[in-house]
Parts: C-alpha cells; structure tokens; sequence
C-alpha cells in the first residue's frame, strides 16, 4: 500500500516585516505562491511502528532533523498510529533556497498519510497541524495563492485563476542563515515596506505581468544583499536579460524573474545557464 504525493515550491511576491513581537518573532504579512517546481514522494506503509527516510540527496539527514520525519512523528502521536511509513524524498526544489522545500515536504506528508491512513482530515486540520512544524508548513498543506501572517502560519487563502505567469530562479552556490537575516533586520529603519493589498489585487484582477512586478516587494532582500552583493548582482542580471519583475525569495539565496511569455523565459533561462549552476524555469499554480 502506497500513495504518491507532489511537493511545491513557493515563492514570495512580497515579503513584509511589521514589528518584532514580544516572544522575539518578526510579525510577518507576505504574498506567497506556489510555483511548479516539486519533490516527488513516495509513502509507503508498513506493518511495523518505525518511521524511515529515504532521500535523493544524499546530505539531508533522514532522521528526525527531516522536517518530512517531524511530520509524520506529528501524525503517528496525535492520533496514536502503531503502524510505520517509509517515505522516500526525490528531491528537485534547490536545498536552502528560499523555496520551502522542507516544509513542502512536511506539508506533503501530512496530506500523503491523511490518504494512507485514511483519517478524513481536512486541509484545514492539517493546516493547524502543521504550525507546530514549521512556520511555512501551514501555507504549503494548502497552496495555490495565499496572505500569511503572523510568523507566516496564519493564512488566508486568496481562490482566484493563477495568471500565466513564467518563472526563471537561479539560486547562487551560497548558503544564507534565514536566523542571521532576520537578526540583522532592522524593523524601524524599514522605509520601503511592500504593498501587499495593491499586489492581491492586481493578482486577482488577471493583470499583466509588467503591471504585477510593479508590486514585487521584499523587505529582506537589503539585508540579504549586504551580506551576500551576488544575490543584488543575480537580481540586476535577471533584470538585463529581460525579466518584467525580479525579487529575492524568503531571505534568499534564490532570486526569480517573472515574464508574460515562455519564449522569454527561455532567453533568461538560457543567459543564466551560460554561468549558473542552479537554474530553474517554471510557471505559477
Ligand atoms: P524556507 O524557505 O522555509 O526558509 P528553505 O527552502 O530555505 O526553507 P529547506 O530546503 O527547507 O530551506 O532546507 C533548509 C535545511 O533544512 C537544510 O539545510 C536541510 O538540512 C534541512 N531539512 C530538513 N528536512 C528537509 C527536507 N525534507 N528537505 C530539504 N531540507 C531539509
């Protein structure tokens, strides 16, 4: 017995920080969205009560570090499941990227053993779930096009047609510590804070590419750049080589450009492999 799940990436359109709240997290108000850039997984049940990992990439741990591994743990305590899983991870969202590819993951496992186990949960129960793993995880179990906030688990849906949007993401060979960005983020000097209702309405009125870019919007990407000038440098490029819009996702490394035409997405896609590893064309869900 076994069920197949996909995995997405998300990208943030906007990344906004509004104060650093008492308990010491950033109060976050982000557009995010999904992309169709996917790991692959495989659930398999088993008879005995143990959990494995198994992953394509050879240096993820596959012990309880995995946030795939925490998702299940999750599911077997809080509705004392004494079976087992083995869940195998064909990686293809970049490592460290920005991308949420662990919370994907997680968020995937969840709906995966949902199916297995047949719980009859709803996205919802998986979604409350799925904030005690990780902030992002809530966003994934669910998503297309949504607003988080709070530390990024509250999320409100937004149900509307995805525009044809191209993606290009080229992820520098970098790593960027998200707890070194955000520690280095100063709130009050924020003077170019993102709008984030002008780029949910844009995105719900069908608007052209050029007219969404207009909005892209990620408060992070300064501190990011101070620490990593490559990061600006990729930023430029995607720009020169022919992107409406371009922004760093989360608190990077990756940097994505969006064009209205797939031929376009080519050329970018093309100009970046002439000197970039870690290039990826894909398209809004
Ligand atoms: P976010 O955008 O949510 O900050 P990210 O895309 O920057 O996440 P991930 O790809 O999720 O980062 O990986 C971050 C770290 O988490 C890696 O260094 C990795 O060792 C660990 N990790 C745990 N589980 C996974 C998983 N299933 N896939 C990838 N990395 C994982």
């Amino acid at each position: 017995m076994h069920v197949i799940e996909k995995a997405r990436a998300k990208i943030n359109l906007t990344l906004d920080v509004l104060y650093k709240r008492p308990d010491g997290y950033h109060e976050v108000e982000m557009v995010m969205q999904t992309i169709d850039l996917s790991d692959h997984l495989t659930l398999q049940h088993l008879e005995e009560d143990r959990i494995e990992i198994s992953c394509s990439v050879p240096y993820i741990p596959t012990d309880e570090r995995n946030l795939a591994y925490k998702a299940a743990a999750l599911i077997k305590r809080t509705f004392q499941i004494k079976h087992g899983v083995h869940i195998h991870l064909d990686k293809k969202i970049p490592v460290a990227a920005g991308l949420a590819g662990g919370s994907s993951d997680a968020a995937a496992v969840l709906r995966g053993l949902n199916r297995l186990w047949k719980l009859h949960l709803s996205l919802d129960d998986l979604a409350h779930l799925a904030a005690s793993i990780g902030s992002d995880v809530p966003f994934c179990v669910y998503g297309g096009t949504a607003i988080a906030r709070g530390r990024g688990e509250q999320i409100e849906r937004i149900h509307h047609t995805p525009p044809h949007v191209w993606v290009v993401l080229v992820k520098p060979p970098i790593a960027v510590s998200t707890a070194d960005v955000y520690g280095a983020l100063d709130v009050n000097a924020i003077t170019d804070h993102p709008n984030t209702m002008a780029m949910l309405e844009s995105l719900q009125a069908n608007n052209p590419v050029a007219k969404i870019s207009e909005h892209l919007g990620n408060v992070l990407e300064r501190v990011t750049f101070r620490m990593h000038p490559e990061v600006e440098r990729i930023k430029k490029k995607m720009y020169e080589f022919g992107a409406q819009g371009a922004l760093m996702s989360g608190s990077g490394p990756t940097v994505f450009g969006i064009v209205d035409r797939e031929s376009r997405a080519f050329r970018i896609y093309n100009a970046f492999r002439g000197f970039s590893r870690e290039v990826y064309l894909s398209r809004f869900l």
